[in-house]
This record gives structure tokens, C-alpha cells and sequence, in this order.
């Protein structure tokens, strides 16, 4: 079968015929149908995140049909199903405490430790298959199952109720479909980006107020136009945004870091004491946040945002777009 494979940082991937795996004892071989291309995968690339081993094949948003069982499958060849891409082990004290997405023992974790699905065909534990509502195609379900699925993880933590303001700091795939989220709970949004083309999709999908963070004063336009937010999801990660997001609290406020990158963060204690914000973090979903997912987009409640699909070969270039900030919402791959 074919697989894009990251070999090192600061190279592109490489298309190769690689062997196709065979599922054993509770795993199903995947065919791919669709593979959502999200920004974790640059990070790879820049060499922010190290997989386990290399070569690895990326792409971690993954839906297809089964095409093959290993014994104990309890899925059947055809069944159309979404991938969960953390194989979390189902035993340990945190995934014991309903808290899957931090276990300490995962299965496996697609791209980070095993072969993700830029390839045919993927094969992953049966615990990690999700059905795929009749009212979705695969090529909506794949970006769900890391966008959306992160978003909903996130919007949980803020502990945010309707009439509260939230701003969506960065506004790839993860902050579209918070945006969305938040809306549907009640939440006035105010979306923060670079690019006009993600900021009007933002709008199109219920944000109240859009700011372009190139202007350098995100933190006073967002005081003046909401008199301070009680979450800002921070989904960009540098010394810039982090300063830009703090700012834009109300007193009692959440910081809600997502997003990562090579940058360190200053922090006044005084500052955030006084006012008692709270920082929090948030990393990756459950099982149930992806089945959430996929409901709320076959009822329409949420959109996939898929902005292209592009064939398995050209993902260097839609790698290449991504970063430029060219892509208002998803790419997804198809073999
Ligand atoms: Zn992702
Ligand atoms: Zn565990």
C-alpha cells in the first residue's frame, strides 16, 4: 500500500509502497477513505513534536471502511467507521477517572507512536473505531475526529455558561468548530485570526465580533467591544498571542491553552492573583467527544468545515498551504 511517511524534520514527506498491515486479536484493518490534514502535523515537520520512531506515517483524522477483522473485532467488513486517534488503555487510574485522553499506558497513538492515515489502509484497535452517522460521509467525518473532537474536550473545561463572552484566539479548524460550539451553548464569540478569509468563516459559523490579531492590539479592541471575556481558548501558543490572550480576560476569567509552539510564555503572578484568572490546558478528546462530534454534525448542529479535498499524492502541498494560512478550514486527503 501507499503511505506519506515522515522520515525528519524539515522534510517532506515521502510517498513509498510500504507493506499493508494485518489486524490481530481486537484490531480491524481500515480502508482510508478520508484524512483530515491538521496543524499538528507542521509541528512534526518543524521538529516541535518527535514521533516515537521514524519513519512514521502521519495523519491522525482518519475515516474509512473496514476491510478486514482480527479475531474479537466486533466490527464487520464495510462497516463505516471514524477513527479515535489516542488508543487510550482503558485500565490505568486516569482512564479508570474518565480521563482517557492524559492515560499514562495508550494502545497506540496514531502519527505520534504508530502509522497514522496518510496511507490505503490504517490499522487500529477495535476500541477506537466509532460508527459514522448515515447522514455523513467519510470525507465530513475525518476532519471531526481531531478538530471538533478537541474543541468539544476544551469548551467543557471553561466551565462557560450561555450570556458568557469567549474568544476563540486562532481560528484554523480546532477554533471553527469552537466557535460553533459555543454558539450552540449560548456563548457571545469573538473570534481572533490573521487571516480575513478564516475570520469571515468564523463569522459565517455565529461569531459576534471578529478581530485581526496583525493589528497588534487584540487585548484593547476585546476589553472595548465585550469589557473582557470569561474564557479565551488559546489555540496559537506563542509569546505574542499568550500576553494578547491574558489581556483579554474579566476578572475571574479562564486561559485555555490548546495550542503550542516553540515559544515560552511570560506570566506576572500578581497580575493573575489579583484578579484570580485561572489557567488551564487542555489536550485531545474521549471516546465520547468523538461520538458527541459525529452526532452534532449529522443534526447539522456542527459543520465540518471542509474547505478541499486533494488526492493522498499532493500532500506536501496542501502541507505548504496550510502553513501559509491559505486553507480557511480543512484539507482532507483521499487515496
Ligand atoms: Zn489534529
Ligand atoms: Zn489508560
Amino acid at each position: 500500500m501507499r503511505a506519506a511517511r515522515f522520515h525528519a524534520p524539515n522534510e517532506p514527506l515521502r510517498l513509498e509502497e510500504v507493506d499493508t498491515p494485518r489486524p490481530s486479536t481486537g484490531q480491524v484493518l481500515v480502508r482510508v477513505e478520508a484524512a483530515g490534514v491538521c496543524g499538528t502535523e507542521l509541528h512534526f515537520l518543524d521538529g516541535l513534536l518527535t514521533p516515537a520512531g521514524t519513519p512514521t506515517t502521519l495523519g491522525h483524522e482518519v475515516a474509512g471502511v473496514v476491510a478486514e477483522v482480527g479475531d474479537e473485532a466486533g466490527f464487520e467488513p464495510g462497516d463505516r467507521v471514524a477513527v479515535q486517534y489516542f488508543h487510550p488503555c482503558r485500565s490505568c487510574r486516569f482512564c479508570r477517572d474518565g480521563r482517557e485522553n492524559i492515560c499514562e499506558r495508550p494502545l497506540g497513538f496514531l502519527a505520534f507512536a504508530t502509522d497514522g492515515g496518510f496511507a490505503d489502509y490504517v490499522r487500529v484497535p477495535t476500541s477506537a473505531l466509532v460508527r459514522i452517522p448515515d447522514a455523513l460521509s467519510t470525507r465530513e467525518a475525518a476532519p471531526l475526529c481531531c478538530s471538533a473532537t478537541t474543541a468539544l474536550h476544551a469548551a467543557d473545561t471553561a466551565g462557560l455558561r450561555a450570556g458568557d463572552t469567549a474568544v476563540v484566539y486562532g481560528v484554523g479548524g480546532v477554533g471553527l468548530a469552537l466557535v460553533q460550539i459555543l454558539v450552540h451553548a449560548g456563548v457571545h464569540v469573538v473570534a481572533v485570526g490573521r487571516s480575513p478569509g478564516k475570520l469571515r468563516l468564523a463569522e459565517y459559523h455565529g461569531a459576534s465580533t471578529t478581530v485581526d490579531a496583525t493589528a497588534g492590539d487584540t487585548a484593547q479592541r476585546v476589553q472595548r467591544t465585550t469589557g473582557g471575556a470569561q474564557a479565551v481558548f488559546e489555540l496559537v501558543g506563542t509569546r505574542e498571542s499568550g500576553t494578547q490572550a491574558l489581556g483579554c480576560l474579566d476578572r475571574g476569567g479562564a486561559l485555555v491553552y490548546i495550542g503550542y509552539s516553540f515559544d515560552r510564555v511570560e506570566l506576572s503572578p500578581l497580575d493573575m492573583v489579583v484578579p484570580e484568572t485561572r489557567v488551564l490546558t487542555s489536550v485531545s478528546n474521549t471516546r465520547e467527544e468523538l461520538e458527541r462530534a459525529l452526532d452534532l454534525a449529522a443534526t447539522g448542529v456542527l459543520d465540518p468545515t471542509v474547505a478541499e479535498t486533494a488526492p493522498l499524492s499532493e500532500v506536501n502541498d496542501v502541507l505548504t498551504r496550510l502553513r501559509s494560512g491559505a486553507i480557511a478550514g480543512r484539507s482532507v486527503l483521499h487515496p
